[in-house]
């Protein structure tokens, strides 16, 4: 049976039991009653899920891996992480997190002014904030607030530049001067498809020559006691762990080089982000584990703290990626098959058919096992050509028609008797008759990282897993983008059930897609961000909580500086006050079909 690669991605969350996926936690609620019972509170259209005792999953394991290998390798130095808010900042992920993050002094990095506000805001008391990005005077004037506020806050400078302004803050504001860090661009560079963050031509860091320029110039000032951090982040979705121990081998000679030019402070190494988490559902991708990636980091610290004769370093983690990204599955529901229009009751025969539509007509009702693959193949020749002699005057409408009715019904039926079991086996049949679901959400706004970057995320039917799926299925958004569209690819073929949505639902899950995409949504033709729910635990029980719904189409025309008074008031001049009436509650309404669940 097709288990979409749920071994692979899935992390044991999720299983399939009888038809459906479960929630691998408490009473294994099937995801599609919690589906229904959303739909049954009145919410429409896709939904973001979200498990905060996923998140908490992540976080344990971040930490309990790091506080093994620690204590195998007698490590001295303490291991501390903080969460990038720029992976996930909406509240309803973000407040789950900060609450479980409290048990650990798990902190958090912004990486602009709006991000350390909300760490300003929000973060646990005692547990550490680290700002990167680019950084003006204001940002920096934050960090000093950040630090006076009681935080434990440090500013990883990226140039010299934003040395010099913190000199200047300090003289300016007299507030005591938050920890400084050094984030160092390395030679050795990243393996993911986001390895440009690190390596020796990235956009971030400083070079030998300014790190030594940097000790020197807060030697000047006095400040060298601020210098507690050397940074790197060497990119997202490291596939390999290679690159890491190159870059942990450089930072941490350059951690000990300086401490031993004069920085006592200095007693930390970021080593930023990166772990990588499963997204295929046919092969591996990451090459390493957890426990490596922890052993790997301890030992190489120690190692080299050992031949330099200077202190094991504190080690901090910058994942987001890793903590954040299962924890959030998006649903779909199905609106359409495209070639449910084609079924029998659509043909429009005539007294004389023109012959090729006669012989596609036998070619249906004389299908047998040992002719199926056969009658299938000439079917798909019959229907070319007739498509060429319609273009050519020769055949009218009502005969495209039938033809593209019975070849249809042909592929059905060749699929059915044909008893297709597998994947290999459908791939060789035909890779021609793929079927195209449409679905109630938008790529642009619930997917960004596959229209941009053609990231792939898991993706499975909620029901019918006792079901073999028999239809090479290419996935089709709302928006009237044609990039709107998950392909078929014979790569990584999705196949999915034949289904009456007539007579039955259909919802489709993509997994993994806690991380980045959220904010990096865009609103193309106005669909909101989906309706978010977070459905947590109690004993055996769930619960729905911090529920916000999917914008209303006047709340998205607000968002883009459109005056929805004005909007009103124009509708209410123009119409009588009943049909004013219906229009307003579509108003109201969010952008998406509302065709299903009611
Ligand atoms: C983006 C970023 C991270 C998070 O990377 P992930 O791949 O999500 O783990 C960590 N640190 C810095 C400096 C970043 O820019």
């Amino acid at each position: 049976m097709n288990n979409y690669g749920i071994d692979i991605w899935g992390e044991n969350n999720f299983f399939i039991d009888g038809g459906k996926v479960r929630l691998n936690h408490a009473c294994d609620p099937a995801i599609i009653d919690i589906v229904k019972r959303i739909e049954k509170e009145g919410y429409k259209g896709p939904l973001t899920l979200r498990f905060p005792h996923l998140i908490r999953k992540q976080i344990n394991t971040l930490y309990s891996k790091f506080e093994t290998s620690i204590k195998e390798y007698e490590y001295k130095g303490k291991f501390n992480a903080v969460f990038p808010l720029k992976v996930n900042q909406y509240p309803s992920f973000l407040q789950p997190l900060i609450k479980e993050a409290k048990d650990y002094n798990y902190g958090l990095e912004a990486g602009s002014k709006a991000e350390l506000l909300i760490a300003m805001a929000y973060n646990n008391e005692n547990a550490p904030i680290t700002v990167n990005g680019f950084k003006d005077k204001e940002m920096i004037h934050l960090g000093f607030i950040a630090k006076q506020m009681g935080h434990d806050v440090t500013l990883t400078i990226e140039g010299l530049n934003e040395l010099n302004t913190i000199i200047e803050v300090h003289k300016e504001t007299k507030l005591s001067c938050p920890n400084i860090g050094l984030r160092v661009r390395l030679h050795s560079s990243g393996s993911g498809i986001w390895a440009k963050s690190g390596g020796i031509d990235s956009k971030f860091g400083l070079s030998s020559t300014e790190i030594l320029d940097a000790l020197e110039i807060l030697e000047k000032n006095n400040m060298t006691q601020y210098l507690t951090m050397i940074h790197f982040h060497i990119g997202s979705s490291m596939n390999s762990i290679a690159p890491l121990k190159k870059a942990l081998k450089e930072s941490g000679h350059i951690y000990a080089e300086l401490k031993n030019m004069g920085a006592s402070n200095l007693k930390a190494i970021n080593i930023g982000g990166g772990l990588a988490i499963e997204y295929s559902q046919f092969n591996r991708s990451r090459f390493y584990s957890l426990d490596e990636f922890a052993n790997d980091v301890v030992y190489i610290l120690k190692d080299i703290a050992k031949q330099k004769g200077v202190e094991e370093p504190d080690i901090f983690t910058e994942s987001g990626r890793f903590i954040a990204a299962n924890s959030t599955v998006l649903i779909t529901p199905v609106l359409e098959l495209y070639s449910s229009q084609l079924e029998i009751k659509n043909l429009r025969l005539k007294d004389t058919n023109p012959p090729l539509i006669t012989e596609l007509y036998d070619l249906y009702n004389d299908m047998t096992k040992k002719t199926a693959l056969e009658f299938m193949h000439d079917s798909l020749e019959h229907m070319e050509s007739l498509l060429t002699l319609f273009d050519l005057g020769y055949i009218d409408l009502q005969d495209r028609s039938n033809s593209e009715v019975l070849t249809h019904l042909i592929i059905k039926k060749a699929i059915l008797i044909l008893e297709v079991k597998d994947y290999t086996e459908l791939k060789t049949i035909e890779k021609r008759i793929k079927e195209k679901y449409l679905l109630n959400f938008s790529i642009f706004q619930s997917l960004p990282d596959f229209w941009g970057i053609n990231q792939e995320f898991p993706v499975m039917p909620l029901t019918h897993l006792d079901k073999t799926p028999t239809r090479s299925a290419s996935l089709w958004d709302i928006t009237c983008d044609s990039d709107g569209e998950i392909e078929f690819d014979n790569n990584k073929p999705l196949y999915l059930h034949d289904i009456n949505l007539k007579e039955e639902e259909y919802y489709l899950a993509f997994f993994n897609v806690g991380a980045y995409q959220d904010t990096m949504g865009i609103q193309h033709n106005l669909f909101s961000h989906p309706t978010q729910i977070n459905v947590s635990f109690k004993d055996d029980e769930y619960f729905l909580e911090k529920i916000l719904p999917a914008q209303s189409i006047l709340d998205i025309l607000d968002d883009i500086d459109y005056d929805s008074n004005e909007i009103k008031e124009i509708f209410k001049d123009k119409l009588d006050s009943n049909t004013y009436k219906v229009l307003e509650k579509y108003l109201y309404d969010n952008s998406y079909l509302n065709t299903i669940g009611n």
